[in-house]
């Protein structure tokens, strides 16, 4: 198929023999899938070294201005199947895998997960690094290489259980470890201001520790197009000069665990000071090395910014705007003017979140003792950012919008002072962050805030996870949607063509039964795949409103306990979500839905009609075995409170139909596929508001005057639900006692209302084949190569470079 094979069959075959005799001492006909994987992994990462080093060179010869996404989380998930896809080797190697007796999916399952992410913030910077490789666009990453990614999921009793996740036992083969470009990041200690000969002042310090700055690379693959970037992350060690210090294997197990875990909560802040030192290392070694790069390319300093962009994804790497400023002052000796010129024309921010308790602050005595510097200039930041704005607005505004208030620093607030650009993830979203959350930033700088809606990447997120359905496309609107995302519109031309809704339906059912057999070999619950498939997956958090969905769950159930013979549609619920270790109530409601599952899938009055899975460890890898299988796409948080949300775009790709409340990009996603394609309901931002304002919303009133309600909640407590004493009364007492914050008693009726719809519709399979095939046609507008072209251009002003047709010349 493509023109780009590296690779014959039988150099593929030679290579392999070689690899597993030199490697393993084995021939092909007695490996395992582990020994496999290695071998193969190895090949593929040998067809792109020159790639990868010619992308380098390319970009440092001709001084491209590159872009670096500083990220706290990646999830890339694995790795072999998306770059053998991106080198066009696919096909080629599965079938000789195959030739030789083997399962290629057994192979593929060797590899762990890189899990270096919590969830959609971890998964949009790898989906963003993906697409950046693919449209030729000179953009990497930098981060942290955990040790352990997030925890292993297991569920005991139906309570989870974390398990480390140490995911580099057996090896990574896709790193590089670059020892010679590691670099030195300083840690406490005292700074005082010293006078030079020439009069002026410099910073001396004393007594800090130093830890040193590992670099591991992996490359990332652009799609058929010789294009490799890189993927830098950090790992800690100690340096040989200060080897000495510590003694102990204590001391030196306090260092290395710098790296070792992270944080596995992408909403509280937690971990307090590891936290802020992992931040620190990434960015200050991130820093110092895009800096090494840029004198290779022996421009002065004044012109960096025409060179060099650095975006700050969340608040995780605000440090980057105070350590650019280190380094231009104290390294360049560049006035404090010019510095910050230039500071604010690399850098730009990703705003996530409006969750006040998610918004990061730091203590102004943790930074000031372990990182003295960047205090300093902090504190230079604030002190002039007021200087400069006191007579011109007034002095409230000023207060609420300067970095350092009392003894807290404001992360957010440093990274839209020191930026030029400060976006949010969705249109809903963004009109938020101006009108509301950011509303006194925006009356000060209107020209740095704009929107960049989230994206996927449709080639892992359907190319790779859904072969069946992307095969189809092929034969029926051609292969250009592979690299123009937009053209699966082409496939409207056939909304009313029965023969391909049948095929498409076809495809669906393949997908289910696959997920059927999983959830088998998993859970042990047998699942009729001609069920309804109704999948909510996303980290638990109870503004997403699993429960929403489970009191849903449980008023189907006890209708069919009233009346066993009343029409149903028969459904399975699949769900997917880690709680943070930390979240009490996000557990408790996990112990819920398991119970609930365990009831309910036992009871032989249900039988077959309704099915509960929880499919333990989510994670990138079982996301791609979920969406090709649904039906239904459960996207209900509370409206102004899910910045954007990516599932919602993965899984209409998928051909799910979504039920939406109007938050995040679920409004794009009705606009672009019409009300008439999807479920929406529940309460608008406006409504939302409005009860903020009033301050008049009553879970108790609902309770009183909705007997359904009642009868729902009561299962909760009086032992309907058997084996939650405790979970039950805590998720009771959050909806009535605590006047349920997420408004999910007002949302019920019409949620409830909504799926009765989805049952109806689900049986008229023409229609239903009609609003599946609308979603794929129209889900191209969100394929995360447009969401980089629009950073590239309105922000970073980066510009593709075509090595593809260079290497050809
Ligand atoms: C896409 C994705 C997410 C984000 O899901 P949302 O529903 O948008 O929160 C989280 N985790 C994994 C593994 C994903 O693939």
């Amino acid at each position: 198929m493509s023109e780009r094979q590296v690779m014959t069959r039988d150099e593929f075959i030679e290579d392999l023999r070689k690899r597993l005799r030199e490697n393993f001492a084995m021939e092909i006909e007695t490996a395992t899938p582990n020994e496999l994987f290695v071998a193969i992994g190895q090949i593929v990462r040998a067809s792109y070294a020159d790639s990868w080093h010619r992308t380098r060179q390319r970009y440092l010869e001709h001084k491209q201005k590159q872009s670096y996404y500083f990220s706290i989380e990646f999830l890339p998930g694995r790795m072999l199947k998306s770059n053998l896809l991106s080198l066009g080797m696919l096909d080629m190697v599965r079938d000789t895998v195959e030739e030789f007796g083997f399962d290629f999916d057994d192979v593929l399952r060797v590899e762990n997960d890189m899990a270096l992410g919590n969830g959609g913030l971890g998964r949009l910077a790898s989906c963003f690094l993906d697409c950046l490789a693919s449209r030729e666009l000179p953009g990497n990453g930098n981060g942290i290489r955990y040790d352990y990614g997030l925890f292993k999921q297991q569920f005991v009793d139906g309570y989870q259980v974390e398990l480390p996740d140490a995911w580099l036992k057996s090896g990574n083969v896709w790193e590089v470890r670059r020892e010679s470009e590691s670099v030195n990041v300083h840690f406490g200690g005292n700074v005082y201001m010293k006078q030079m000969p020439d009069g002026s002042l410099k910073p001396v310090a004393e007594n800090e520790r130093i830890l040193k700055a590992v670099p591991y690379d992996t490359g990332v693959v652009g799609y058929e197009n010789d294009t490799v970037n890189t993927l830098r992350l950090w790992s800690v060690e100690i340096p040989a000069s200060e080897e000495g210090k510590y003694r102990s294997i204590e001391e030196r197990r306090m260092v290395e665990d710098l790296t070792a875990v992270l944080y596995p909560d992408d909403s509280n802040e937690q971990g307090r000071l590891t936290r802020l030192t992992q931040e620190y290392f990434f960015v200050s070694a991130g820093i110092q090395s895009i800096i090494r790069y840029y004198k290779k390319t022996k421009m002065p300093i004044s012109r960096i910014n025409e060179y060099i962009a650095i975006h700050i994804n969340d608040t995780h790497p605000a440090l980057c705007v105070p350590e650019m400023m280190r380094i231009l002052l104290d390294e360049f000796d560049l006035s404090w003017e010019k510095a910050w010129g230039l500071t604010v024309s690399m850098m730009s921010y990703t705003n996530h979140t409006i969750m006040q308790e998610a918004l990061e602050k730091w203590p102004v005595s943790m930074v000031k003792y372990h990182l003295p510097r960047m205090y300093q200039i902090i504190e230079e930041i604030d002190r002039r950012f007021v200087t400069n704005l006191q007579g011109l607005y007034p002095d409230d505004l000023i207060q609420r919008t300067r970095i350092i208030q009392g003894d807290q620093i404001h992360m957010a607030n440093l990274s839209i002072i020191g930026s030029h650009s400060t976006n949010g993830v969705a249109k809903l979203h963004s009109d938020l962050l101006k009108s509301v959350v950011l509303h006194d930033f925006y009356v000060l700088y209107p020209e740095r805030f704009n929107n960049k809606t989230n994206g996927i990447t449709q080639r892992r997120w359907l190319q790779l996870s859904n072969e069946p359905l992307a095969g189809l496309l092929d034969e029926t609107i051609g292969t250009s949607w592979r690299k123009e995302p937009t053209d699966l519109q082409m496939l409207m031309n056939y909304y009313d063509d029965d023969r391909l809704l049948e095929l498409l339906a076809d495809t669906k059912h393949k997908n289910k039964v696959r997920l059927a057999k999983y959830i088998k070999e998993t859970c042990n619950i047998e699942v009729n795949p001609n069920a309804i498939f109704d999948v909510q997956i996303k980290r638990l958090h109870a503004y997403k409103r699993q429960l929403l969905n489970l009191l849903h769950i449980v008023k189907c159930y006890l209708d069919l306990k009233d009346d066993p013979n009343r029409n149903f549609v028969p459904r399975v619920w699949i769900f997917g979500a880690k709680a943070a270790p930390s979240y009490t109530y996000a557990k408790s409601i996990i112990k819920a839905i398991n119970e609930t599952a365990t009831l309910i899938n036992n009871d032989p009055d249900i039988g077959d009609k309704m099915k509960i899975v929880f499919l333990p460890n989510y994670n990138v890898s079982l996301a791609e075995i979920i969406i090709p299988a649904a039906d239904v796409s459960e996207q209900i948080s509370l409206a102004t409170k899910e910045a954007s949300g990516t599932s919602n775009m993965k899984l209409m790709a998928n051909g799910a139909v979504t039920m939406a409340t109007m938050d995040g990009a679920n409004v794009e996603i009705r606009d672009y596929v019409g009300a008439d394609n999807i479920y929406v309901f529940g309460l608008t931002e406006e409504e939302v508001y409005r009860y903020y304002e009033k301050g008049d919303y009553s879970a108790q009133a609902i309770y009183d005057q909705d007997p359904v309600v009642r009868r729902v909640l009561n299962a909760f407590v009086d032992g309907t639900i058997p084996n939650i004493q405790r979970e039950g009364q805590e998720i009771f007492d959050s909806l009535l006692k605590y006047n349920d914050e997420f408004f999910l008693l007002k949302d019920f009726e019409p949620y409830c209302k909504v799926q009765e719809q989805v049952s109806q519709d689900y049986l008229d399979q023409t229609k239903w084949r009609k609003m599946s095939l609308t979603n794929t046609a129209k889900s191209g507008i969100f394929s995360a190569d447009y969401t980089v072209m629009k950073y590239a251009e309105d922000i970073w002003q980066i510009a593709p470079v075509n090595l593809h047709k260079e290497k050809r010349n």
